[in-house]
């Protein structure tokens, strides 16, 4: 069994809490709203036929609006997933603060970067901005993702390939 701990960063709304809640519960509850602190979310996903993955997610609710996290928080650190709105661009200019708090205060033992992936969430509105997803694959590199996904934790779109991926990229690591 392997234990990743991933880390859900990211603005407040963008949709963190309705990203784990579908990938884990397999839902989207309109109403749900994560509790004060940290939400604790565990999945296992087998892996290979020796090996099962679990991945423990940690979702923040209520420090959103420090766009930085205590190092305690970072400890141990495995993976990160990074989400901001596909309709509000301050999300997307707030994702690559959030990235430097998380590079500039964990790393692997190795001494990479943890790996993390970029989720341009809520893609099913119609207020998609096209100029922001062109932008993306640049924005990836110059703040260091090893990728990102157009999600929509509402109508559940890119949500397990966006999972998939990070769970590949930290095998690897
Ligand atoms: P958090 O603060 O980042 O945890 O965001 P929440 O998960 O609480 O979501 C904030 C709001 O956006 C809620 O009203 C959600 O129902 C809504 N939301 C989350 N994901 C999506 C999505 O993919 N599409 C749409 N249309 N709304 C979403
Ligand atoms: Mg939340």
């Amino acid at each position: 069994v392997q234990l990743f701990k991933v880390l859900v960063i990211g603005d407040l709304g963008v949709g963190k809490s309705s990203i784990v809640m579908r990938y884990v519960n397999k839902c989207f509850d309109e109403r749900y709203k994560g509790t004060i602190g940290v939400d604790f979310a565990l999945k296992s996903i087998e892996w290979d036929a020796k090996t099962v993955v679990r991945l423990q997610f940690w979702d923040i609710a209520g420090q959103e609006r420090f766009k930085k996290m205590s190092r305690v928080y970072y400890k141990g650190t495995m993976g990160a997933i990074v989400v901001f709105d596909i309709t509000n661009s301050c999300t997307l200019e707030a994702a690559s603060e959030w990235k430097q708090d998380l590079d500039s205060k964990v790393c692997l033992d190795s001494g990479h970067l943890v790996p993390a992936v970029l989720l341009a969430n809520k893609c099913d509105l119609t207020g998609r901005d096209g100029d922001v997803v062109s932008s993306l694959d640049s924005f990836c590199k110059d703040n260091s993702f090893l990728g990102w996904f157009e999600t929509s934790a509402k109508d559940n779109i890119n949500i397990e390939e966006a999972g998939a991926f990070l769970v590949k990229q930290m095998m690897l690591c």
